[in-house]
C-alpha cells in the first residue's frame, strides 16, 4: 500500500513538473528577431568610423538657399565625389545616375526581377546658418566636429543622415556579400529644401517614364521618442502616412494713392489688414481623422484611463487639444500669415498692398476647396486672392498600414527597441516622399533615430547634432530594414 502512495507521488510530481516545465516553454521562442546585421552596438571603434563618414559629408556645404543665384554648384559636385570615394562597393556595385546634374539615383539589382522594387530616400541639400547665429554654435555649423558623444553641424538631423546612413548599410551588407530579393532604389534628391521640384520630383518622373512601381518608399519624418508624449511611459515611433498639402494665396489690393492729408476711410492697407483678420478670425473646423488613428488605434490602449477617455473621445476633447501648436497642426488646415508688403513713405497712400497667407491642408480638404473658403472668408472684391502655383500641392494620399512593407518597417522598429509603440501619424511639415506618391501606395516618413528632449529646435536650428551612438545604430537599421525588406 505504502509504495503504492510512494508510487502515486512521484507519478504526481513527475506530471506536475511536466506541466511547469510546459509552462516555463511558454516564453518567446528566440527568433531571428534578435539577429541584427551590421550591429556595432558594443563597438565604439566601428561607431566612430560611422560618425566620420557622417562627419566628412558635413562639412560640405551643400545649401539650398531662397535666392537661386547663391546656389553653389561645386559643393553638389564635392558631395557626389566623396560619396564615391567614401562607399567604394555601392559605388563599384550598384547603377548610379546624375538626375538634373546634381540629384543622385542608385539601381541595387535584386535577384528576382519579377519582383517589385522599394526606393530608400533621403535629400543632399541643407538649410543655411541664419547670418548672425554662427557664434551661437557650440562648435561651427559645418565643421562636422565629433565631440561631447556627438556630430555636430548643419544637416546632422535633416537629412545628411538619411543620405550616408542608408550609404554606409549598403556598403556594409556589400562588403558581407549580401544580395537583396528585390531591386532597390536609393534616391537623393538637392532641393528638398526648396520643395524638391528640381531633384526628388525629376527622380519620380524619370521613374514612372520607365514604367516602374515601387512596393514601399521610405523618407525621412516621424522619430521615436521616449516618454515624451503624456500618458506613455514607453517609446513610441511615429511612422508618417500621410503629410499635409501646401498653399500660398496671395492677397491683393489696388488703390488710387494719392497724399495721405486727403485720406479715403481706409486705403490699400486698411482693406487687407480686414481681410487678413477675417481668416485668421476663422480658423478651418478640426478634423480629428488623423490623429484619432494614431491615439484610438495605436496609442490609446497603453494609456491611463484618464488619457483612454480623451483618446476615446476626441471630437469632446479636440478644441482643448487644437490649444497646443504642435496638435493644433494635426487637427485642421491651418493658417500663417506670413508675408506683409504695403507703403512706400510715411505720407503717400499706398496704390497697392499684398500679403502672403500660408496654408497647411489636411487630407481631406484640397487647393481648391482652401481658396474658396479664403474667398467667401475674406467676402471683399477689392481683394483678390490668387494661389501661388510653383508650391501649391494638395495633402498626400494616406498609406497603407496594413501592407507587408508597413510590417517589416514595423518589425525592424521592434527588433532594435524593446517594448516599442510603433504608430502612423500625419507629418504637418513636407517631405521628398509627397513627390513618390503616384509610384506606390506605401511611402513611409521616418527617422531610426531616439529623439532627445531638445531636439526639434535644432531641426533647421542652432547646434544641430545627433549622437555617435545614435547615428551607429540607424546605420544598422537601414541594414536591418533592407534585409528586412527581403520578405515583403
Ligand atoms: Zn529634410
Amino acid at each position: 500500500m505504502r509504495r503504492t502512495l510512494w508510487l502515486f507521488a512521484i507519478a504526481l510530481l513527475t506530471f506536475a513538473a511536466l506541466l511547469i516545465g510546459r509552462a516555463l516553454l511558454l516564453v518567446p521562442a528566440p527568433t531571428s528577431e534578435t539577429v541584427l546585421v551590421l550591429d556595432v552596438a558594443n563597438d565604439p571603434v566601428q561607431a566612430h568610423e560611422r560618425a566620420m563618414r557622417l562627419a566628412g559629408a558635413i562639412r560640405i556645404p551643400t545649401i539650398s538657399h531662397q535666392d537661386p543665384t547663391l546656389f553653389d554648384p561645386a559643393a553638389f559636385e564635392q558631395m557626389h565625389a566623396y560619396l564615391e570615394q567614401t562607399f567604394p562597393l555601392t559605388h563599384a556595385q550598384l547603377e548610379r545616375e546624375k538626375v538634373a546634374q546634381y540629384s543622385l539615383l542608385y539601381r541595387w539589382p535584386g535577384r528576382d526581377p519579377a519582383k517589385l522594387p522599394y526606393l530608400l530616400l533621403a535629400h543632399l541639400d541643407v538649410v543655411p546658418v541664419i547670418p548672425g547665429t554662427e557664434p551661437n554654435w557650440q562648435y561651427p555649423p559645418f565643421s562636422g566636429e565629433i565631440a561631447d558623444g556627438y556630430i555636430w553641424g548643419r544637416g546632422t538631423l535633416d537629412d545628411k543622415f538619411g543620405v550616408t546612413g542608408i550609404l554606409d548599410a549598403v556598403e556594409g551588407l556589400l562588403a558581407a556579400g549580401f544580395q537583396p530579393d528585390r531591386d532597390v532604389y536609393l534616391a537623393f534628391g538637392h532641393d528638398e529644401e526648396l520643395g524638391g521640384n528640381a531633384g526628388a520630383a525629376v527622380i519620380a518622373s524619370l521613374l514612372k517614364t520607365r514604367g516602374i512601381e515601387l512596393a514601399y518608399v521610405m523618407d525621412e519624418g516621424g522619430a521615436i521618442t521616449d516618454g515624451m508624449l503624456p500618458g506613455l511611459d514607453r517609446k513610441v515611433a511615429l511612422i508618417g502616412i500621410a503629410e499635409k498639402g501646401f498653399l500660398s494665396l496671395e492677397l491683393t489690393t489696388k488703390a488710387a494713392g494719392g497724399h495721405s492729408s486727403m485720406p479715403p476711410p481706409s486705403t490699400a492697407i486698411g482693406v487687407l489688414s480686414r481681410a487678413v483678420t477675417r481668416l485668421e478670425a476663422s480658423p478651418f473646423p478640426l478634423d480629428t481623422t488623423q490623429l484619432e488613428s494614431t491615439f484610438a488605434g495605436y496609442l490609446a490602449p497603453h494609456m491611463g484611463f484618464q488619457m483612454k477617455i480623451l483618446a476615446a473621445n476626441l471630437w469632446l476633447f479636440a478644441p482643448l487639444l487644437a490649444s497646443s501648436n504642435q496638435l493644433n497642426a494635426m487637427l485642421r488646415t491651418t493658417t500663417a500669415v506670413t508675408m506683409f508688403n504695403a507703403g512706400i513713405k510715411e505720407n503717400v497712400l499706398p496704390i497697392e498692398a499684398s500679403a502672403v497667407v500660408n496654408h497647411r491642408i489636411i487630407p481631406g480638404e484640397t487647393l481648391a476647396s482652401v481658396t474658396a473658403r479664403a474667398i467667401e472668408i475674406i467676402d471683399d472684391e477689392n481683394v483678390s486672392v490668387a494661389q501661388l502655383p510653383l508650391t501649391a500641392r494638395d495633402p498626400s494620399p494616406v498609406s497603407d498600414v496594413d501592407s507587408t512593407s508597413f510590417a517589416q518597417l514595423a518589425r525592424t522598429v521592434r527588433q532594435f527597441h524593446d517594448k516599442v509603440i510603433v504608430a502612423p501619424y500625419l507629418v504637418v511639415g513636407g517631405t521628398d516622399a509627397k513627390h513618390f506618391t503616384g509610384l506606390s501606395r506605401n511611402v513611409y516618413r521616418f527617422n531610426p533615430i531616439l529623439a532627445e528632449p531638445d531636439m526639434m529646435s535644432r531641426f533647421h536650428g542652432t547646434n544641430e547634432r545627433l549622437s555617435v551612438d545614435g547615428y551607429a545604430s540607424l546605420v544598422s537599421f537601414y541594414a536591418q530594414l533592407i534585409r528586412n525588406s527581403d520578405q515583403i
